[in-house]
């Protein structure tokens, strides 16, 4: 079976996971985060909008609502925390002035994505909580003019109904997480975390941990060759035990080797070929 190995368990890892799994890979997540999608995932606003500056950017984007739309189904396995909700409230993209985000509309308009023009009435009408008011270009904090009302509005704004937000981004990853493990994830690789946490995940997870400074309880360990023979220079992180020390020995070697070399010790006569005698005396030709 051929394996691969993802480094980062985010929302983009573990969807990398999931597919790759039902291809017929392996799948083993690494992070350095002691949950899945606890990078920038957890952070993320995770906003599901098509307003994106490339045609392969809006395509994905739009494409990705409808896996959002049927998200249950798209997983094709169970959580016991429950499913992450797309909430499809629409999204409003405002304008600095009519020709602002021409290239989205016409990229709208190319793939089919449904949208509608809002004129600034009706923003404050369905937003009443906004202001139209045009406060462009941005000025920091503390320009004079930072709280000054502003002369000019805004050239109201594109509204797309199928867009949305997730409200749970992280729950979204563990979804994925568990998607992965029904499709025959193999194990995960917990690295650098306290040995509470990974005692806890290891409890947790249905399949095999693997710890690298993540305490005793995983499941099973492995060291980097190099931090165990004693090969690595520099930093020694807590985790690592030396159970050689062949960097001490290979240096010794070197050192003595080029000494010898240089003190003409090396090579010598006993570690040197020779010719049969009979062809000693022949003259090597030269070209030219
Ligand atoms: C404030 C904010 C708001 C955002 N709002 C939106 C939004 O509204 N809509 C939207 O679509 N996107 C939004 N994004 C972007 C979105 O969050 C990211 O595009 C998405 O989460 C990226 O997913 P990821 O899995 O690639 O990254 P992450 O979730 O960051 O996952 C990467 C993982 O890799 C791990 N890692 C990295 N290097 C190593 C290593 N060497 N060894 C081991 N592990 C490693 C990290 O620990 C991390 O867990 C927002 C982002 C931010 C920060």
């Amino acid at each position: 079976m051929k394996q691969a190995v993802i480094i980062g368990a985010g929302i983009i890892g573990c969807a990398t996971a999931l597919q790759l799994a039902r291809r017929g890979y392996r799948t083993t997540n690494v992070d350095k985060n002691a949950e899945v999608g606890s990078g920038s995932t957890a952070n993320s606003c995770a906003i599901v909008r098509f307003s994106y500056s490339t045609p392969e950017g809006v395509m994905l984007a739009h494409e990705g609502c409808h896996y959002w739309l049927n998200w249950p189904q798209f997983l094709g396995a169970p959580d016991e925390r429950g499913y992450a909700k797309f909430v499809q409230c629409g999204h409003l993209m405002l304008r600095i002035d009519e020709s602002d985000r021409a290239q989205v509309i016409e990229r709208y308009r190319e793939l089919g994505i449904r949208f509608e023009t809002w004129d600034n009435a009706r923003i404050r009408e369905r937003l009443p909580f906004m202001t139209t008011e045009s406060f462009f270009p941005p000025k920091p904090v503390d320009d004079p003019q930072f709280f000054s009302d502003s002369a000019s509005e805004i050239a109201g704004g594109i509204f797309t109904p199928d867009a949305g937000y997730i409200p749970d981004p992280l729950l979204a990853t563990h979804n994925l997480r568990r998607a992965v493990e029904a499709a025959g994830a193999f194990s995960i690789v917990l690295e650098s975390i306290p040995r509470e946490l990974g005692a806890r995940i290891t409890s947790e997870l249905r399949i095999p941990t693997i710890g690298i400074g993540a305490g005793p309880d995983c499941d099973g360990q492995v060291l980097v060759i190099h931090d165990l023979l004693g090969l690595s220079f520099g930093h020694k992180p807590k985790f690592t035990r030396r159970y050689a020390d062949l960097g001490e020995i290979i240096s010794r070697a070197a050192v003595e080797y080029c000494r010898d070399v240089q003190q003409g010790r090396f090579p010598s006569d006993e570690e040197s070929y020779h010719l049969p005698v009979e062809h000693r005396d022949v003259p090597v030709a030269k070209r030219g």
